[in-house]
């Protein structure tokens, strides 16, 4: 039997999932006085939004379709606004940076890639700049003289993930968020199409403590769809390991460089985080020699200079993927839960708007932007 004699008292909102669309949401809601608690079954933000690289990258990403782009657009407009407020609320730095992305090419088949982004770019009224090859070299001195040619997106940011974890978990206890650590959700209990508590295992007890609110917010990336299951429902989700690497250089990458999967984002204190990989392997976010090899072979094309820089650490993370690449935004059947799920590859750049637009839902039953495109229910029963 759940332990009924853990229960919390009721708080208005209980998240589940304390990434960084969690975190972001419940931050929101606290500003709006609501009682907010945070569930994770970890320390927070550990999962995909510390692995990510910190792109806030709509343009380079050149996401589609047409709307998902505006969202993702309206959601780095949001940065600026969302970083300082973190920043003066936590007191910490998130290294929020605007200088955009240079994509970088090779070969015949990258001019191609670059001519198609310009072209899209150019199309929707942005200000993408094709670069010679001395000029991505004057941009970036220590890239490959081999380098043909470049594309400059000045609207892309990016942002220190890890840090951002830290700043939105210190700002959100400062505004009331109560997060509950080592709290990891057993299951979702339901009645009339209304959620009822969530039995929770904190590790204290063999029996699990029972958690109830007005309303639940499904936050958990690459976990939503087994703990949706706990309630009959299917969500196709599915974890997309991503491997990244952390190098210590002796200069000063000034700004975020790729070429296809294979990147180099800056960090401060000269480190550079380098990725990445795409695998469909499970839940299991292990770093693989075939991983590591991979990125070392792209990146080294990138900068021969690879070879004089400081090995730092590796790491994994699970990108939150769905069956049609979408997040799973809003309300689905159930009247009091909420899904800020799915959000594959954009977590870091759509948690602004994600937690503007669910906190509308929950504080006046209306988003500012319609949701359609990413209703739960868009996956049938
Ligand atoms: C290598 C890599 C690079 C990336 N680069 C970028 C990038 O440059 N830009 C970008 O925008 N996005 C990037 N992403 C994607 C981004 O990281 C994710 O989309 C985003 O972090 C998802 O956030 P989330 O809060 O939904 O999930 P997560 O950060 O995974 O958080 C989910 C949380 O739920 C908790 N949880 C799970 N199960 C339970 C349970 N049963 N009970 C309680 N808690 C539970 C977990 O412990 C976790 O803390 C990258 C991802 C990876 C892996």
């Amino acid at each position: 039997m759940p332990n009924q004699g853990n229960s919390t008292r009721k708080v208005d909102v209980l998240i589940i999932g304390g990434g960084v669309i969690g975190c972001s949401l419940a931050l929101r809601l606290a500003q709006a006085k609501l009682q907010v608690t945070v569930l994770d079954r970890n320390e927070i933000g550990l999962e995909a939004s510390s692995a990510a690289a910190g792109m806030i990258g709509p343009h380079a990403e050149a996401v589609e379709p047409a709307d998902f782009f505006n969202l993702s657009v309206a959601s780095r407009d949001l940065y600026p606004q969302f970083a300082t407020e973190i920043e003066e609320l936590s007191g910490e730095r998130v290294g929020y940076r605007r200088d955009g992305t240079l994509l970088v090419s090779f070969a015949d088949k990258d001019d191609l890639d670059l001519e198609n982004v310009y072209h899209i770019q150019k199309n929707l009224g942005f200000a993408p700049a094709r670069l010679t090859a001395s000029q991505v070299l004057e941009a970036v001195p220590r890239l490959s003289p081999q380098v043909r040619g470049g594309l400059l997106l000045p609207g892309d940011h990016w942002v220190d993930n890890e840090r951002l974890m830290h700043a939105l978990f210190i700002a959100g206890r400062r505004l009331g968020v109560s997060f509950h650590t080592r709290s990891a959700v057993r299951k979702l209990n339901g009645r009339d199409r209304r959620v009822q508590s969530l039995e929770v295992d904190s590790g204290t007890s063999a029996a699990p403590s029972i958690y109830t609110a007005e309303r639940y917010v499904l936050a958990a990336g690459s976990w939503s769809g087994e703990l949706a299951a706990t309630l009959g429902l299917s969500l196709p989700m599915t974890p997309c390991r991503g491997q990244m690497l952390e190098f210590e250089s002796a200069w000063e990458l000034p700004i975020i460089v790729r070429h296809g999967l294979h990147y180099l984002v800056p960090r401060s204190g000269r480190r550079i985080a380098m990725g990445t990989t795409a695998e469909y392997a499970g839940f299991d976010r292990v770093v693989t020699g075939e991983g590591l090899r991979s990125i070392v072979t792209g990146v080294a094309e990138l900068t021969p200079h690879l070879a004089d820089m400081h090995f730092r650490r590796a790491w994994a993370g699970l990108r939150p993927d769905t069956a049609d690449h979408l997040p799973i935004l809003g309300y689905g059947d159930w009247e009091n839960l909420l899904f800020a799920t799915g959000h594959f590859r954009h977590g870091i750049l759509l948690a602004p708007i994600t937690a503007q637009l669910l906190a509308e839902l929950i504080l006046s039953g209306q988003a500012s932007q319609p949701l359609d495109l990413y209703r739960p229910a868009r996956f049938g029963p």
